[in-house]
């Protein structure tokens, strides 16, 4: 039986786990995937004390920061269900196999949103792409669109208009949520496109992706003809698991928390983009204050 079994292995997994170790809590550290949705950033320039860094550099410095300490079980599987037991909670993997932990916190993160329009399913993959950052290699040279008007596509459009030859920002709004930074960087670019209050209807294509249907005309046309397609418009937290175990939601639909990071399950606390802490401010050093925030919690309960 663990002392804690954080879920995640994103930043506030990481920084939980960091956290854990350092309290003495014998910790296992599970999650499907490393990294999280860190390491979809490629240019991180706001985590103190590193000027530039990239996502995945980060997340990797983290993961071997938390896997050095002995007291934390690091294991990459998938969680497929999380119990309530007399003595604390129980979790079955993909394999069916089981572990114990005393308490739990759900750093579960974010699944990124998609735009359920015709030819967003049969494309994905084919040119319909959810992280500019990862992909916008395979654009090189070639005309693709990003959608939203977050830091994530913002971001994404600047980072993609360093190799594309066109790129055209597709924003449903006249104004950007993003970071000004992000905003002044992409108007530098002479090969960026601001399409504003326009939305995509429909994505067309044959073997890939070749053309956006608009709902609005835009310069004369209501289609672009792209080689791909960033679906860039955030994220849904990450919440089933903890919601089967009973752990209420907030208003906007993420784990509600209170000022210890404890869901509405004693015991079951949640860090990061999965948590209603922090404003809904997802970002490196909330995930990380939060993860730290949560073991300082779970080290108060296993007390008292
Ligand atoms: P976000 O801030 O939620 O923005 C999503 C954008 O997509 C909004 O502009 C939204 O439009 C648009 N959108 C949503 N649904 C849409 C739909 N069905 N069709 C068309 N447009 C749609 O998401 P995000 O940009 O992924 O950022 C998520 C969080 O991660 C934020 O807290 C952000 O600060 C953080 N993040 C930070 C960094 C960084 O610091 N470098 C980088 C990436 C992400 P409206 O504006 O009309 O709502």
């Amino acid at each position: 039986m663990f002392d804690t079994a954080i879920i995640g292995l994103g930043a506030a997994g990481y920084t939980a786990a960091i956290y854990s170790a350092r309290y003495k809590l014998t910790t296992l550290l599970v999650g499907e995937e490393e990294g999280g949705m860190g390491i979809t950033a490629a240019e991180v320039g706001n985590w103190p004390g590193d000027i530039e860094v990239t996502g995945p550099e980060l997340m990797e410095r983290m993961k071997k920061h938390a896997a050095s300490f002995t007291e934390v079980t690091l294991r990459q599987t998938r969680v497929s269900k999380v119990e309530k037991t007399k003595a604390g909670f129980r979790l079955t993997f993909a394999d069916g196999k089981t572990e114990e932990a005393r308490t739990v916190i759900f750093a579960t993160g974010s699944n990124k949103r998609h735009l359920d329009v015709p030819g967003e399913k049969e494309f994905a993959g084919k040119g319909v792409s959810y992280c500019a950052t990862c992909d916008a290699f395979f654009f090189k040279g070639k005309t693709v669109a990003v959608v939203g008007g977050g830091d994530s596509a913002v971001e994404g459009a600047a980072i993609v208009a360093q190799v594309a030859r066109r790129v055209y920002l597709i924003h449903r709004r006249k104004e950007y949520r993003a970071e000004p930074y992000w905003v002044q960087k992409l108007r530098e670019k002479n090969n960026v496109t601001l399409v504003l209050e326009r939305q995509i209807k429909e994505i067309k294509g044959d073997q890939k992706v070749t053309e956006l249907v608009l709902d609005k005309p835009f310069e004369g046309s209501d289609k672009i003809a792209v080689d791909g397609v960033f679906v860039e418009i955030g994220a849904l937290p990450a919440v089933a698991l903890a919601q089967t175990l009973g752990c209420a939601l907030d208003e906007r639909g993420y784990l509600k928390v209170d000022a210890s990071m404890q869901t509405s399950v004693p015991g079951a606390f949640a860090a990061g983009d999965v948590s209603g802490g922090s404003n809904h401010f997802a970002q490196f050093v909330t995930a990380a204050g939060e993860g730290a925030v949560a073991v300082s919690g779970v080290f108060g309960f296993l007390q008292s």
